[in-house]
This record gives C-alpha cells, structure tokens and sequence, in this order.
C-alpha cells in the first residue's frame, strides 16, 4: 500500500456526514443508515462515470451504429436502457452555438455562459464545479480523455478560467485546487515549461503546430510528484502504474493528429480510451464515498472539424470500446450512474446513400460528377460499409468544419437515469449529476 493511500484511508475514516457537519458547525443528526455521500438513505455511495464523445450528435452515433454493428446491431452506447435529448446554446455574446468550454461548464456548474468560460459566470465570476464540489465532499474524482487532460471540457468539470487557452493554469489548478486522483490524456506541453521537451519532442518541421513544451507555471509534473502523484508517460510506464494517485500524459497536444484525410492526419493513441478508463475504475472505486469520473474522446469532435470521416468513425469505436468497459463496471455496481452524450454536434454531419448525382460543396473523399463542380470534387466521404453487408454502403456529408446547434443525444443507466428521459437543456445533466453525487 502507497503512502498516499494509506493517508487517504486514515482520512476516510471520518463518516462524510459527520464531517461535513462539523464543517458547518451545525447540530449533528445521525439517522441510521443516512451516512451516504449518494444520500440514497441506504448507507450506499454513488458514483458516476460521465462520457463525453465530444462533438457526438444523432448522426455521429448512427453512422458508427453502420460502421460497427450493422443493421441489426446495437452500439454499447446505444444499448443503455435511458435515452434522451439535450439542447446545448451557449450565452455567448456573440455565438449562438456553444464552444467546448460553454457547455461543459453548463454540465459542471448547471450555468449557461460565454464560449471559452471554463466554469465562470457570463460576468466571468467562478462558479462551485461538480468536480470540485465532489472531491470536496470525500468523494474521489478523475479526468480520462484523448485530448489535453487540460482542454476545456476536462477542464470545466474542475477549475475555473475566464479563458480556456489558458492551459497551464489549469493545470495548476488541479494540483492546488481541485486535487483529481486520476489524470490520465494528453497535453504535457502544458505541463513542462519552455526548453523541456518531456516525452514527446516537438513536431519535426511544423511551423503551423510545433506542439512545444510551454508551461508559465514551472514545472508542472515535478509539482505533481511532490504531492504524491505517480507520473507515467509512455504505454509501458501506464501499465505497470499502481499508484491510487496518477498523471499519465501520453501526447504533447491531443492523442492523435486532427487532420483531413491523407494530410498528416492519425488516429492510434499510444494507450487506448478503453484501457485508461479501467485503470482510473481500479483506482478510484477503491474509495468507499465513491467517485466521479470524466471520459472523454476528443477526435469524434476534432475529426469532425477536419471533415475526416475515416478518422471520425475509428474516434467513435475508441469511445464505444471505453462506453463497454464502463457498461461492464456498472453492471457490477448497480450504485453507479452511467452517461454517455455529447457536448454539441460538429460537422453539421449526416448520413446518405452514395449517389453521384448529390449536390455537395468541395472536399471529402468521395468522387462525384456533379453539375455544381462540374468534376469530381464532392463534400462528401466514402463510401463506407454496412459491417455484416456484402454490398450496402453510406457516405457521410459535412455541412461545415464547425460546430452546430442539433440537439446531441444522451443515453443512461443506474441511479437518477430515469431523469434523463425527455427533452431538456444541457444545464438539466448538472441537477441529474449533483442529485447523485451530493444529494
Ligand atoms: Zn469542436
């Protein structure tokens, strides 16, 4: 057993309701059976893990229902016994359809704002977190993603920021403030100051995306082992890695390179969504208060930009390879909420039959006659097959390399999912979330 486990039991010990009274300086009540952290009267914490495919909407989950299932097939994703759906406008002044930052911040404080606002009013006053104020109340939390574990929806689950580039200080924060168990992803750059390279050295003649080591707050990581943090940095060093308390940072940006299809563009993370989510499960359901966990795959959302449908189809099997892993946990511990959605649609994207004659804008990879191009140019990728088919195909159509306003679907299990039905703001996921976790 770590030092640092061994502490946190020993600080565990405390029952969380009597320590939360003593806080408060209140009159203390114990009724039996009440000394939850879940506060489901049953003596039994709650926990959730909550999946983020970012950019994920209706079309993103149908074409990867074709792409991996077939007709008769069903996503793990999909097979979650609640669904519904969630609108996701920010309050931006100048935007109506929301960035990252702005609807995850709507998630973790239950507060439309600005995009770009990590967590902070429209004012740019710091709000209570979901993170935070669960970590604060015993339970323990973690960040699992494909994109900086700093990037901006990570982010809005713990710390607060008028500006979501405003990476490292995010990073700090997590280590002064809000304290995850688990930090597993990329973006190390955010981590180490200028001049240390890290792991991952900066990208050999990209003048565009050097992806350099820039850290205005020291160095980061050495911080993070000063406080009882076990870093691991390559696949080797995650799997031998049996701390209760672990930075794992596997890129120097995101995990994978966002691109158009043939330009640089990759998708091979050097350690899977699925696997970093068991390993933060086997930490973090060590603690009896139980725990909040972010998972989250960036390249649904950053291939989506680039209009890449190949690379958009393997985000979205990483994502529902990580949704089976968390589909398995829960099966086990039925005290465990399971969401799986997404932040805002990207990509405008929809499903159609391949068909030469479709009119498109420029772009993708399909070839097409059309009379608007009057060549082979076609917005359009594909074709793809329907897994299980010998012959049926789709393409996928992009209407822009931005974000949309379509409502993103949310799917659920375990407790508190039943007030997932319906048709409700994004804002609705933070009442269903503090409900569990704080109520
Ligand atoms: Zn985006």
């Amino acid at each position: 057993m770590s030092t640092s486990r061994r502490r946190r039991l020993q600080r565990r010990t405390l029952p969380l309701c009597l320590a939360a009274t003593l806080v408060g300086g209140g009159v203390v009540v114990l009724l039996p059976g009440a000394a939850s952290a879940g506060g489901d009267g049953r003596g039994h914490p709650r926990s959730v893990i909550f999946v983020n495919g970012d950019g994920m909407a209706a079309a993103h989950r149908e074409a990867a229902r074709l792409d991996q299932e077939g007709f008769d097939g069903q996503l793990a994703m999909d097979s979650l016994p609640i669904a519904g759906l969630q609108t996701t406008d920010a309050r931006d002044p100048e935007d109506t359809i929301t960035d990252s930052a702005a609807s995850a911040s709507a998630w973790a404080t239950g507060v439309k704002t600005y995009n770009g606002a990590i967590s902070v009013d429209v004012d740019g006053a710091p709000l209570p977190t979901i993170g935070q104020e669960a970590q604060q109340a015993g339970l323990a939390t973690g960040i699992v993603t494909t994109a900086q574990v700093t990037d901006a929806s990570p982010a809005a689950f713990f710390s607060n920021s008028v500006d979501r580039s405003a990476q490292d200080d995010i990073a700090r924060q997590y280590l002064q403030v809000s304290q995850p168990q688990v930090i597993l992803g990329g973006g190390e750059d955010w981590w180490l100051p200028a001049g240390d390279e890290g792991t991952y050295a900066p990208r050999a003649g990209d003048t565009e995306d050097p992806e350099v080591s820039r850290s205005t707050q020291g160095d980061l990581v050495a911080q993070a082992e000063g406080l009882g943090y076990e870093y691991v940095s390559t696949a080797a060093e995650f799997a031998a890695a049996d701390s209760d308390q672990l930075l794992g940072l596997f890129a120097n940006e995101e995990m994978f390179q966002q691109r158009p299809e043939g330009q640089g563009d990759e998708f091979a993370p050097v350690v899977p969504l699925a696997d970093m989510t068991t390993k933060a499960l086997d930490v973090l359901s060590e603690d009896e208060d139980g725990f909040f966990l972010l998972v989250e795959e960036e390249a649904v959302d950053e291939m989506s930009h680039a209009n890449n449908g190949t690379r958009m189809l393997q985000a979205m099997r990483s994502l529902d390879a990580a949704v089976e892993v968390a589909e398995a946990y829960v099966a086990e511990h039925p005290d465990t909420l399971l969401i799986v959605t997404g932040d805002h649609e990207c990509g405008g994207l929809t499903i159609e039959d391949v068909d030469p004659e479709d009119e498109s804008g420029p772009g993708g990879t399909l070839p097409q006659e059309t009379a608007a191009t009057g060549g082979t140019e076609s917005g359009e990728d594909g074709p793809f097959l329907v897994a299980g088919s010998e012959d049926y195909d789709f393409a996928l159509d992009w209407t822009t390399t931005g974000h949309t306003g379509a409502p993103t679907v949310v799917t659920a299990a375990g407790p508190g999912s039943e007030q997932l039905t319906g048709y409700y703001p994004n804002t609705h996921l933070h009442e269903v979330l503090r409900e569990v976790l704080l109520g």
